[in-house]
């Protein structure tokens, strides 16, 4: 609109300016060629009345004269006045006589200036009538000689203007109509182009939300059943209680493990496993209500939540539900099983108000069912109390021992089979507690891997191995290799290639007197994964063994692709050996394994010459056990190396 009033403005001062320039070429030419003629009369024309002025001849000559020079001219009236104002002499008579000295125009041409207005008249008198809504543009021209001669009298010329302003108007409406076009394409377009930028906005908002509900669903359930998982436990535990709190309820809280489920992913292995744990989880959420809230801890184990239990009893109704649909049979590699489970269940209020706390009670209760022999269930009682209070201590002690360095380790010598030397130790984890005094392993390594505190633990036990052994070699002991425990918590962190790599370049020890301990059921998960990581931690220059080995059902045809070094018979094939022939039967089987593979066979837990011998006899390579020496101080070993190397000098000697 701006720019219409713009255009406006401008096309009409062009068009005055125009006129002005018309009315400013008639007056010279009129001054040139016609004034003289007429001057005399014009001045003194002022003497005669009106009636006398319009009614006399030179008015008539004016009129030819004027006729003469405004042919072909588009022109509709003019006026010659005198400098005192009045009209001498107008196209239109009528206006003859009239006096225009006020008029402000009229003053200033009298001045020597040339102006020229727009004006737009209703009707248009004119010596040929009327004339209706004309736009006309007025001049009033000074007449003089020259250019800086005083004015002798002055021309006021009408021109019409209508035609071309119309035209203007019709342009200028074009023009408008062009830009609002022009702009309503714009407008279009810019539209297009927001909608289709909104629509990608807006894809990308769903694409994050949709990414961001993904996370939090990955965060939040476990990837193979797609049940809630651990990290949801405890939260919906806690809500359940505070819901349960504020309306008087009792929630029972259920812990779920599978009987002998090792057995199966052992032997049918980790697909026909995963497919049995999907299936189970989909059983037990049919037996469960609505309500009910069921969550995969992590292996074969499951915990649910049930709001709202009357009583005790109706808890008791589900698990048995739960048991018989579990124990229905499945179709595994086209063969039928049957598995079982034990269930423990503990209640809010009765047994306790932290969610930590009843999931504690309940597995607790689990193992008292799994102590009855599985496939049954059992409530969680006073009785079992001391079990799940001193985990909770332990597990309290475990962070503040991280923190105070109440861990040291101790060694247990591997002895050579043949030379009966010391070659090498077995680096074990102990925790001295400052009130309760050393704690064996078997109550704390499980806790620590539950809390995930194995992982700093465990790097820890690695360096101070690597060190010690380091040190060992600086003392002038003949070199020896330690072997480090690895729990399978470890074994899945990303950073274990790193955390040897450091403790290796840090300590300085050479990578072959370091060995890694590994459990089978560590490399049956996931053994693709296991594999490549074998291949990194033997990258580094390390020696890997199979720890227990025989107590994991695992496939052997899996042993060809492990990058290891030596296999450890457990303890429970060597301690009846000298009985059982069962037991005989297995190591005679294991050493051939071994031996076929052409990798070492150390014998765990040797505690007799006999049992000595007879390993030997089956082509042990390495003896470790109570034996040879139990697990020891750093400074206990030197003692022990330098006396056995004396020992055997001395041997030598005599
Ligand atoms: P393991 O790896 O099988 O270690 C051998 C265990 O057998 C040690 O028990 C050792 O004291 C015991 N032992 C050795 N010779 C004999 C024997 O002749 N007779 C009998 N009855 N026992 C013998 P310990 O030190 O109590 O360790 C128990 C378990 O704790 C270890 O079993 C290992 O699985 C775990 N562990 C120990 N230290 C660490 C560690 O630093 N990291 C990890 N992840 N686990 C560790
Ligand atoms: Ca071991
Ligand atoms: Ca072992």
């Amino acid at each position: 609109m701006m720019l219409g009033y713009f255009y406006h403005l401008f096309a009409e001062e062009s068009l005055i300016d125009g006129q002005r320039q018309v009315s400013l070429m008639l007056t010279k030419s009129y001054a040139n060629s016609m004034w003289a003629s007429h001057a005399g009369f014009v001045q003194s024309a002022a003497s005669l009345k009106r009636e006398e002025l319009q009614s006399s001849d030179e008015i008539r000559h004016i009129h030819r004269d004027l006729r003469m020079l405004l042919r072909g001219v588009n022109i509709l009236n003019v006026t010659l006045l005198d400098v005192s104002g009045l009209v001498v002499y107008s196209t239109n008579a009528e206006q003859i006589g009239d006096l225009q000295f006020a008029d402000s125009h009229f003053r200033s041409a009298r001045n020597g200036k040339v102006i020229s207005t727009l004006a737009y008249h209703d009707v248009y008198k004119t010596n040929r009538g009327e004339l209706q809504e004309r736009h006309i543009v007025t001049s009033y021209v000074p007449i003089r000689i020259l250019d800086a001669a005083p004015v002798e009298g002055i021309i006021a010329i009408d021109s019409d203007t209508t035609h071309l302003i119309s035209a203007m108007y019709t342009q200028q409406i074009r023009s408008i109509g062009w830009l609002i076009l022009l702009m309503s394409l714009i407008y279009m377009l810019m539209w297009v182009f927001t909608k289709r930028s909104d629509r990608l906005i807006h894809e990308q908002q769903l694409q994050r939300e949709k990414d961001l509900e993904h996370m939090r669903h990955l965060a939040y359930h476990d990837p193979l059943t797609g049940f809630l998982n651990r990290a949801s436990f405890t939260e919906h535990t806690e809500e359940a209680v505070r819901r349960a709190k504020r309306v008087g309820w009792t929630v029972a809280v259920m812990f779920l493990d599978l009987d002998r489920f090792k057995l199966i992913n052992d032997s049918l292995g980790h697909d026909a496993g995963d497919q049995l744990l999907c299936l189970t989880a989909q059983r037990i959420r049919d037996a469960l209500r609505e309500s009910d809230i069921l969550f995969r801890m992590g292996g074969d184990e499951f915990t649910v939540i049930l709001e709202d239990v009357k009583i005790p009893e109706q808890a008791a109704d589900v698990a048995q539900r739960i048991l018989a649909v579990i124990g229905k049979p499945i179709e595994l590699k086209g063969e039928e099983f049957t598995i079982s489970a034990s269930v423990g269940m503990a209640v809010y209020p009765r047994d306790g108000e932290s969610a930590n706390y009843l999931v504690k009670c309940a597995d607790t209760a689990m193992y008292r069912a799994k102590e009855l022999g599985g496939s049954c269930f059992s409530f969680f009682s006073p009785e079992m109390n001391e079990r799940v209070e001193n985990q909770l201590k332990i597990e309290t002690a475990l962070h503040r021992a991280v923190a105070n360095s109440e861990f040291f380790l101790q060694y247990q010598p591997r002895v050579c089979a043949r030379t009966q030397q010391v070659i090498g130790v077995e680096a074990l984890l102990r925790w001295k507690h400052p009130e309760w005094g050393i704690v064996p392993p078997s109550r704390f390594i499980s806790q620590l891997e539950e809390s995930g505190l194995i992982v700093p633990v465990g790097a820890w036990v690695i360096k101070e191995a690597c060190r010690q052994n380091k040190a060992w070699q600086d003392m002038g002991l003949l070199p020896i290799c330690v072997s480090v425990n690895l729990s399978s918590r470890q074994f899945r962190s990303e950073s274990l290639v790193n955390t040897v790599r450091m403790a290796l370049a840090e300590t300085g020890l050479d990578p072959s007197y370091l060995e890694m301990e590994l459990t089978e059921s560590l490399l049956v998960d996931n053994t693709e994964n296991a594999i490549s990581l074998m291949h990194a931690l033997k990258g580094l220059g390390i020696a890997l063994s199979i720890d227990d080995f025989g107590t994991g059902y695992s496939s052997l045809s899996y042993l060809k692709r492990f990058p290891i070094d030596c296999l450890k018979i457990d303890r429970s094939f060597v301690t009846d050996l000298a009985n059982n022939t069962k037991d005989a039967a297995i190591v005679e089987a294991i050493s051939a394994l071994a031996h076929s593979l052409g990798i070492g066979l150390v014998a765990e837990g040797v505690e007799d010459a006999n049992q000595a011998r007879l390993l030997q006899g089956y082509g042990c390579t390495e003896m470790q056990g109570y034996f040879y020496s139990r697990p020891i101080d750093a400074d206990h070993l030197v003692e022990m190396i330098t006396r056995i190397s004396a020992s055997a000098i001395t041997a030598k000697v005599a």
